[in-house]
């Protein structure tokens, strides 16, 4: 029943649906960048004593998602919203594969990578040269462009993260995906569901901290593991 069609369903993912896709999650050796660490680059100190660099490794990012392709997680996650009447996915990932693989109704915790935003007068705009012509970007006013992307250390949005949890809240389904359920808030929107009485399952390659508050917990890739959940629930891919 929790699979009709007029559910209140949420997807929440992370790092973790874009892995098969090619695009390293931040906790394995493959997101390190000339020995740097993300902590050490994504944070707003760093940018203020070194912007060059911090766009370099942005650059390089960007640069290895430009070549990457939605994969069968990110084409699964769609088909869901197309089943649902009332969906929302919130995401974790900055890197745009959801909206490439159709996902339209998604709320973006963590910011955009192919979004600028202007450290003086908060203008944002869409910026997709790979690579990028200036790494010390200007805004037409003249202020110091950054990535529109919430760093450590950085608050999310109010208005995103309010309209997350108000989600959270209300649905009857929640799927994790690809999450580790260490970064704070977003690993609080599954613990809000929770309580709030929805059916929680979980899809990811390993044990995480919310594994516990799960009704089921599928344990395996999101390309392979999402479709088969599909299917078996009769949504049509
Ligand atoms: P994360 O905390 O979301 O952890 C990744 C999780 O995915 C782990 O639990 C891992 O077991 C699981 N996983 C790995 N491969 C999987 C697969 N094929 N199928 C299912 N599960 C899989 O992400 P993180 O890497 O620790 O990054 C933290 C934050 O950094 C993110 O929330 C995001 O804001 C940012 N980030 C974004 C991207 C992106 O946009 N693609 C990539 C790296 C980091
Ligand atoms: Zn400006």
């Amino acid at each position: 029943m929790v699979w009709d069609k007029d559910t209140k369903t949420v997807v929440l993912t992370g790092a973790g649906v874009s892995a098969e896709s090619g695009i390293p999650t931040f906790r394995g050796e493959a997101g390190l960048w000339k020995n740097y660490r993300p902590e050490e680059l994504a944070n707003p100190q760093a940018f203020a004593r070194d912007p060059k660099t911090v766009w370099e490794w942005y650059d390089w990012r960007r640069g290895i998602i430009a070549k990457a392709v939605p994969n069968a997680g990110h084409q699964a996650v769609a088909a869901v919203e197309k089943h649902f009447s009332d969906f929302t996915l919130i995401t974790q990932n900055v890197d745009g594969l959801h909206q490439a693989a159709g996902s339209e109704r998604l709320l973006e915790l963590h910011g955009n990578i192919w979004k600028t935003r202007c450290t003086s007068c908060g203008a944002i705009e869409e910026e997709y040269s790979v690579p990028l012509k200036d790494f010390e970007p200007r805004c037409s006013c003249g202020g110091l462009l950054r990535p529109h992307i919430v760093w450590f250390g950085e608050s999310l949005s109010p208005q995103v993260m309010e309209e997350s949890f108000a989600c959270a809240a209300a649905c009857r389904l929640m799927l994790v995906v690809g999450t580790s359920g260490i970064v704070q808030p977003a690993a609080s929107l599954p613990l809000t569901a929770k309580e709030a009485g929805a059916v929680l399952i979980e899809v990811n390659a390993d044990e995480t901290p919310l594994t516990p508050l799960m009704d089921e917990s599928l344990r395996g890739s999101a390309g392979e593991v999402l479709p088969e959940l599909l299917r078996r629930h009769k949504v049509s891919i």
